[in-house]
């Protein structure tokens, strides 16, 4: 018991609840309902399934997730890029980069859709921050509602 207890008053840093997709609120539930490659599309919880915050602060909020995803694809594009000049110096063959880019893009695209939201809801949503009370046992946020 007492065990569990100091777990539970433990802070979880930020990066670790960014790259685990956990709450930004209480770095506890996890927001997707599924992993990021599977045979499954990937699936929001609606609201935390620890401090029971709704995701989608307003209709229409992911897309700004967007801007940051079209960000991650251009930057993901270059680096495919000037990876493949660097490995092949070839400057004169488009297909090769054609070859390099397109695929890259596409088996990234689950990542840029997850973390592009994560990252807007961590980095881009003003007045919500990560609060340490709310990460608790589930009980005692549910009594103090
Ligand atoms: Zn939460």
């Amino acid at each position: 018991m007492k065990a569990s207890t100091e777990n539970n008053n433990r802070k979880t840093s930020q990066f670790y609840a960014l790259v685990h997709s956990k709450c930004p609120r209480c770095r506890r539930g996890d927001v997707f309902q599924n992993s990021m490659y599977g045979f499954k599309s990937q699936k929001m919880n609606d609201n935390c399934p620890h401090c029971n915050l709704k995701f989608e602060r307003e209709p229409g909020y992911f897309y700004v997730a967007m801007f940051v995803s079209y960000g991650f694809n251009v930057l993901q594009m270059i680096l495919a890029g000037l990876v493949t000049y660097l490995i092949t110096g070839n400057t004169t063959n488009p297909w090769l980069y054609m070859a390099v880019i397109f695929p890259a893009v596409v088996i990234l695209s689950p990542f840029n859709y997850r973390y592009s939201r994560l990252i807007l809801l961590y980095y881009l949503t003003p007045g919500l921050n990560y609060v340490p009370e709310m990460s608790g046992d589930r009980k005692l946020i549910e009594k103090r509602r």
